[in-house]
């Protein structure tokens, strides 16, 4: 049993440390919405009125927030976990966010006698329910090795990428080239659409030739072949189109200051764009191809 803060209670956080307090540890939560806080006391968690309130009596810290600047105000500060967790804690930043922020923070954590890793997921909500998730994590051998076991209590994959900013950065890179196969394999069907080609039979063609994707085979865009898929129920999400655009900007950003060529990344954080400015924000990302079967 490992004494836990978990900070950050929404989508992902609140399943997260249910998963935790069903492990059998002693979870201590915190998160701006109360409810959201008392749903987890009722499953058996304890209330920590701030961040560094629940940092102080725990031996591992774990964030599961939105964005880089959430993470950084959680962490820095007079209330924040690094001024209020014992020399020796672990703090496991489960949230993606740029690699930038990752890496500041990691030296920061070090700079107080901590350790930190980046932990961003895949899986989803979905996963993170069933205890399923990808972990990619970013960080020092001796701390994901005793990151492991909590982990695992979250997730079932668990790959160390490498040093402090890795895994944010396996997260941004796999999410880049998701955006793109998903616009690539939604313009497939647009087209075919426009040609008179029946969806199906370009299904059946393309996911045994050289066009065969997991945004194709899994996560089709189009009502019909895969009946899992979120086209199957309007689009309800699975993974938000807001979502993959924020993971597409993170990635033009990385990009910018690594001085990468994503000129694909760059078009596809663009397109992403437009289906949520349209309004189409909340839907699943598999949602461009109305997107792009709207365009004249
Ligand atoms: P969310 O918006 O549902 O939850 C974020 C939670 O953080 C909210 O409950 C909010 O109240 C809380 N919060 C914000 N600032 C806080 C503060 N200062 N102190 C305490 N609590 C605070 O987001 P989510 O969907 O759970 O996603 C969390 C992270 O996981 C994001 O970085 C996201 O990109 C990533 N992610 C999400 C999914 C998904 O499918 N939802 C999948 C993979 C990764």
């Amino acid at each position: 049993m490992t004494s836990i803060a978990f900070i950050g209670l929404g989508n992902m956080g609140r399943p997260m440390a249910l998963n935790l307090v069903k492990a059998g540890h002693q979870v201590a939560v915190c998160d701006l919405d109360q409810a959201a806080v008392a749903a987890l006391v009722a499953a058996g968690a304890t209330a920590a009125t701030s961040a560094g309130a629940a940092a102080a009596g725990a031996e591992v810290v774990v964030t599961m927030l939105p964005a880089g600047r959430h993470v950084r105000s959680v962490c820095e500060g007079e209330a924040g976990v690094f001024a209020h967790a014992a020399a020796g804690s672990l703090v496991i930043d489960c949230s993606t966010i740029d690699v930038d922020t990752a890496r500041a923070l990691a030296a920061a954590a070090a700079a107080k006698g901590l350790q930190m890793l980046d932990a961003p997921v895949s899986g989803g909500t979905g996963g993170a329910a069933a205890g399923t998730l990808t972990f990619m994590v970013g960080g020092e051998e001796a701390a994901v090795e005793r990151a492991r076991p909590l982990l695992a209590a979250m997730g079932k994959t668990i790959v160390h990428a490498g040093a402090a900013g890795s895994g944010q950065a396996a997260k941004i890179c796999n999410n880049m080239l998701l955006g793109i196969a998903m616009i690539g394999t939604a313009e497939a069907f647009a087209l075919a659409d426009r040609l008179g080609l029946d969806r199906q039979k370009l299904f059946d063609i393309s996911s045994t030739s050289s066009g065969q994707c997991w945004s194709l085979t899994t996560y089709c865009p189009v009502p019909g072949p895969v009946p899992t898929s979120p086209a199957n129920r309007g689009y309800a999400p699975g993974f938000t189109a807001a979502m993959m655009l924020k993971d597409l900007q993170l990635a033009q950003t990385a990009a910018l200051t690594s001085g990468a060529s994503t000129p694909l990344g760059a078009l596809a954080a663009q397109v992403y764009q437009l289906m949520v400015r349209t309004g189409d924000g909340d839907k699943d990302f598999s949602g461009i191809f109305e997107t792009l079967s709207r365009t004249p």
